[in-house]
């Protein structure tokens, strides 16, 4: 089975029905719309009907009907690691890692960037963009070029070296931009109207957002089709929490998993809208926020994906909580050392939010958990620890090897 089974767009606020197209928001409450597909015949082709690889294996839950969009550099079925020695530093029963850094770019947006510039071609457009703090700049710029279309892209002018030079390698419209996403992100969306480029961004377009499921349909396809008892996300506006908890939703629907994971979102304490409106049981309050290290995670106005994670979390029996950038640094150096695994900290925020919640005995360590580490660590920008060299001969190298490692 290859042909994609969405069959209609339907608003998340009032449920109207719009056929599939270039929508970005429902025409009559201008609400948020969601993808929606034909679940029954999911459910009679049964998993075994999946064929190929990577994230065009679930391209009949994703929107690009011609085969000759599915634009690909490679990206999915990353790694979803067991972490037994960290399981064990956390007093936790089983813990797997989702290892998004191994994707092309080395970020989770790969996933959405192949179905941006999939529905980019699907509608007939010749420029792409998005306000990117990082990850998704150099992503979508990368699928654009690989597609053959123009994408313009603003990214963050705090972003890291190497984002940056990753951006400028695979894009000839780089644009830098002052301030915080937040500062740029509302009038962007705007000009989206204006339809000269595609809209590559978080906020409103359901099939950009879609790729993301296929992280869901992995983590339970790679667990055997029973999926963790708890996977913890990352939230920025929301993107991956939203589009994993849709995934999971409709291979339960489907009835291809026995249930659906409890899920965590997971912020920066330095961005956490998301988490404090949690906390109170308000609706969120926009924050103004300055710098943390999970860049990915620097946005104080999620907006109404902001109000869908907030949805999902209260219907769900969700979790929230955050991590300061000093424990996301550590958390970062943890995984590192203890299972091999580096990551950047916006990918790691997730492991932080655990091991904190795990503290405050808010879940029950008896149970599964799956993290999802967002992105690699090596688009990190750091002093090297040292670069003073040892000229050694074999008597001073004996002795620094017996030193550290104990003489026979
Ligand atoms: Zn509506």
């Amino acid at each position: 089975m290859t042909d994609s089974l969405a069959r209609h767009l339907a608003c998340i606020d009032c449920g109207a029905i719009q056929p599939l197209g270039y929508v970005l928001e429902c025409p009559r409450c201008h609400g948020l719309l969601e993808l929606i597909y034909d679940l029954d015949a999911l459910r009679r082709a049964g998993p075994g009907s999946l064929r190929g690889s990577g994230l065009w294996r679930y391209a009949p839950l994703l929107p690009i009907a011609d085969p000759v969009h599915r634009v690909t550099l490679g990206e999915g079925m990353t790694p979803l690691l067991e972490a037994p020695r960290l399981a064990r530093q956390l007093g936790v029963r089983r813990l797997t890692l989702k290892f998004e850094g191994a994707n092309p770019t080395g970020t989770v947006k790969d996933r959405t960037s192949a179905t941006a510039v999939g529905a980019a071609l699907q509608f007939g457009f010749a420029v792409t963009s998005v306000v990117s703090s990082g990850n998704a700049g150099s992503s979508i710029a990368a699928y654009s070029a690989r597609a053959g279309l123009r994408s313009l892209i603003f990214a963050y002018e705090r972003a890291s070296a190497p984002k940056l030079l990753h951006m400028a390698a695979t894009t000839a419209d780089l644009v830098i931009y002052k301030g915080v996403y937040d500062d740029l992100i509302a009038i962007w969306d705007r000009l989206v109207e204006d339809r000269l480029f595609f809209d590559c961004g978080a906020s409103r377009n359901a099939y950009k957002h879609e790729g993301k499921k296929t992280i869901a349909y992995e983590i339970a396809e790679q667990s055997g089709w029973t999926p963790p008892d708890v996977v913890i996300a990352p939230v920025a506006v929301g993107e991956t929490f939203i589009a994993a908890a849709r995934g999971f939703a409709e291979l339960r629907a489907a009835g291809w998993i026995p249930r659906v994971p409890r899920m965590v979102a997971a912020q920066a304490t330095r961005a956490n809208a998301v988490v404090r409106a949690f906390r109170t049981g308000a609706a969120i309050t926009p924050l103004t926020i300055g710098y943390t290290v999970a860049e990915g995670l620097a946005a104080g106005k999620p907006g109404r994906k902001g109000e869908w994670v907030l949805r999902l979390l209260r219907e769900r029996d969700g979790v929230a909580g955050d991590a300061e950038d000093d424990a996301i640094l550590a958390a970062q150096r943890t995984l590192a050392r203890v299972e091999g695994v580096w990551a950047g900290p916006t990918g790691v925020a997730t492991l932080a939010v655990l091991m904190r919640l795990l503290a405050e005995r808010a879940l029950d360590p008896g149970q599964d958990f799956c993290v999802i580490l967002s992105e690699t660590g090596l688009k990190t920008e750091a002093e090297p620890p040292s670069r003073t060299g040892v000229a050694f001969d074999e008597a001073s190298l004996r002795q620094l090897v017996a030193e550290r490692l104990g003489a026979r």
